[in-house]
């Protein structure tokens, strides 16, 4: 395999991020580098996918900024380009989650995955707790994890406030796809007056890397082109959705391609093709459906 995609992050203080985005994004064009890099005064959140060698050319580039240098990476391999775009942003927050005046000092500590398949394998008393949003935990998750029905990152405060109270006193962990929203969804519960909390450091994709097998159920939810990292080979933990065209088990999904309608629907391939990559009749009627399948 010779392209790579790359996942990072970091909070830190950046200074006039609106002089960085320019020069960034010309840098990733000249590169053949695609996908989002989101820049803020709070941080940079990025996801970009390219040949090996230009994401070897473009960490030694990200690398060299001073405020940078240390940065969390995650790499996968991957057939090819996994964006079709690129795209750097200026944005208020790294992540958009309301919590601009939540400060990640505060943070849950830092749960290993090792640490994590201890507590899983001591049977230690614990809540697990999936701060992504309904339709990435409907097709995976951990074992007994506390799945809040969140249409966007914006509702954890809502759901800390309304589901989540009575694990004041316990013991809870957090964990989103590659750590970046456990950052201060853990320390908005610290805030909060949640005396134990910790955050699985990495994320998932951590997690899935060292330990397939164990005690993730199911895919991962990704927001890009490979849309689903399915880990597992054990049939029992393949997969946890179920198509909802024929109900077979699948980690699939696609958006429905009425462009108005636009709803995640999980599907299993032959279905998706099936039914024209839509949701129902009435979709697939629609007018204003994508010119081209997607998924
Ligand atoms: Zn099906
Ligand atoms: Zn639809």
């Amino acid at each position: 395999m010779s392209y790579k995609v790359l996942l990072f992050y970091k909070y830190v203080n950046v200074n006039k991020p609106e002089q960085i985005i320019g020069e960034h994004l010309n840098w990733c064009m000249a590169n053949d580098i695609r996908g989002r890099v989101f820049f803020a005064t709070e941080g940079i959140n990025g996801t970009v996918s390219g040949k090996n060698e230009n994401i070897e050319k473009y960490k030694i580039y990200l690398t060299s900024f001073p405020e940078f240098k240390n940065i969390w990476l995650k790499e996968d391999e991957a057939m090819e380009n996994s964006f079709r775009k690129m795209q750097v942003r200026l944005k208020n927050e790294i992540v958009h989650g309301n919590l601009e005046n939540v400060s990640v000092k505060n943070g849950g500590k830092r749960l290993t995955p090792e640490g994590l398949l201890k507590f899983y394998k001591e049977n230690k008393e614990f809540v697990i707790v999936d701060a992504r949003n309904w339709y990435e935990s409907k097709i995976g998750k951990f074992r007994n994890a506390v799945t809040p029905p969140m249409k966007n990152f914006r509702e954890w405060k809502k759901v800390v406030g309304e589901k989540l109270s009575d694990y004041k006193n316990k013991t809870v962990v957090t964990y989103c796809t590659g750590g970046i929203r456990c950052e201060k969804a853990s320390a908005y519960m610290v805030e909060k007056g949640f005396k134990d909390v910790y955050q699985l450091e990495g994320g998932i994709s951590n997690f899935i890397k060292k330990f397939p097998d164990t005690y993730w159920e199911g895919g991962m939810f990704v927001f890009d082109e490979r849309r689903v990292v399915n880990p597992n080979l054990k049939e029992e933990i393949k997969h946890i959705a179920k198509c909802s065209f024929c109900g077979k088990p699948t980690s699939y999904y696609i958006n429905c391609h009425n462009v108005d309608c636009d709803k995640i629907i999980v599907s299993c391939h032959e279905c998706k093709v099936s039914s024209e990559y839509c949701c129902s009749d009435e979709c697939r009627a629609s007018e204003n459906k994508r010119k081209t399948f997607h998924g």
